[in-house]
């Protein structure tokens, strides 16, 4: 018997288990997958989520290894380009893009060290209930095969957007938004590239470093576009980059050395689904996704694997009901996120509204905007702030006295 069970050891399952287990609970983590495993993400690490790793005590381990720290950034809409980097945040003065195949290992090693057991190749296939249907456990298949039953006080699906423990507790979806957008994305060598993000009519092209000296290549379109896009991948990313971005697409054909091969995803729809219910939780993707446009989503899973685990320590410890807890976890990840979930949602359109074109082409000459707006892509300037009516017309009032 666990005091609580993880479903998904990544971005989201692995700190959870991690920080519950440092405050002594007893703790069981399983994936399908075994580690080192990558998965399909463009990895870029907001200074907030380099934060709590540092809080964590695992961001010296990332930064051995060899991934080139960002610290400029530039950031374009239809040619009105804007370059800088946020301030200092707590003396950490650059962002980072680590593949998933060594940040997830690394996750999940932090927790391993924090005394949680861990089960590898263990698919969760079902769940346990007590009699008036509250969760009590998984079901699942181990790695060799055997159906394995294990219980706890409480299951916490993190197991992403696809959650099996989402869909047999039948959490709910709310707030949903179709997505918009696809992604096709490689990764090159012979480029020196710092953080690239490039917007264009109905389209995106990006790029920053990772490992081994290695820069991250990607171009992002409109759903419409995605079987002509898929028809001639190579020619289409090229493309794409010298309709936005001809600068760096020169640089990409006479330098760039493509690595690997190239991945793609038409992008799932943005939603968030309820989190609690009696006996099981969710956190990361699996109880709330957005577009990846804004680079938010494992950021968004390390801040809820705080929430979450002081929320359910303390239930743990007897402190307050766990279902009192679970919907305040709930209700402050829904308050948190709502301003960069609808912010993502408008970007996700590769299509700017008016207002927010109007807002861009005065950002060049607004130094202190500028900064908030470099504050916000760090994560440490919530964008309810940066986008707050009384901030927006205050900077246009300021482009307006230029
Ligand atoms: C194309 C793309 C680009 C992205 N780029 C960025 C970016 O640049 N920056 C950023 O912050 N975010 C980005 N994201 C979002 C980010 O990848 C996700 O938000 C993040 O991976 C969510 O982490 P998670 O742990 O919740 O889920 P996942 O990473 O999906 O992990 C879930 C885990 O659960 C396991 N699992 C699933 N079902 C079961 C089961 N039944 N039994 C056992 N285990 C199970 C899986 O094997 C997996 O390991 C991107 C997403 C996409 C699709």
């Amino acid at each position: 018997m666990y005091d609580v069970i993880v479903v998904g050891a990544r971005c989201a399952g692995s700190p959870v288990a991690m920080l519950l287990a440092r405050r002594g609970h007893r703790v069981l983590l399983v994936d399908r997958v075994s580690f080192p495993s990558d998965t399909i993400s463009t990895h870029y690490l907001q200074q907030a989520a380099l934060l709590r790793l540092r809080e964590w005590g695992l961001l010296d381990a990332l930064t051995a290894t060899n991934c080139r720290p960002i610290t400029d950034m530039t950031v374009s809409h239809l040619g009105v380009v804007i370059r800088g980097f946020a301030d200092p945040v707590d003396g950490l003065a650059f962002s980072m893009a680590p593949r998933r195949i060594v940040l997830d290992k690394l996750l999940l090693d932090g927790a391993v060290a924090a005394g949680v057991e861990v089960r590898e190749g263990f698919s969760v296939r079902d769940l346990i209930r007590h009699d008036d249907g509250t969760v009590a456990g998984i079901v699942g298949r181990d790695a060799t095969g055997a159906v394995v039953e294990e219980r706890a006080t409480l299951v916490v699906g993190a197991d992403g957007r696809n959650s099996v423990v989402a869909d047999l507790v039948g959490a709910d979806f709310y707030k949903v938004v179709p997505a918009a957008s696809f992604i096709y994305y490689s990764y090159f060598s012979g480029l020196d590239w710092q953080f690239h993000s490039r917007f264009g009519d109905h389209e995106q092209c990006a790029g920053w470093p990772t490992h081994d000296g290695l820069t991250l290549v990607t171009a992002m379109r409109n759903l419409e576009d995605f079987e002509e896009f898929r028809a001639d991948i190579d020619g289409s990313l090229r493309r794409t980059f010298r309709s936005v971005a001809p600068e760096l697409a020169e640089d990409l054909d006479s330098h760039g050395v493509q690595e690997d091969r190239y991945y793609g995803i038409r992008y799932p729809d943005n939603y968030y689904r309820t989190s609690y219910g009696p006996g099981w939780a969710l956190t990361g993707d699996a109880g709330y996704h957005k577009d990846p446009v804004t680079g938010l989503g494992i950021t968004d899973a390390f801040r809820c694997a705080d929430l979450l685990t002081e929320h359910v320590d303390q239930a743990l410890r007897g402190d307050r009901p766990m279902d009192e807890a679970l919907a305040e976890y709930q209700r402050l990840r829904d308050e948190e996120s709502a301003g960069a979930f609808n912010f993502t949602t408008t970007l996700g359109e590769l299509n700017f509204p008016p207002h927010l074109v109007a807002l861009w082409r005065a950002l060049p000459n607004n130094e202190t905007a500028r900064a908030q707006f470099f504050g916000m892509i760090a994560g440490v300037v919530p964008s309810s702030v940066f986008l707050a009516p009384e901030n927006v017309e205050s900077i246009m009032l300021a482009a307006a006295a230029v």
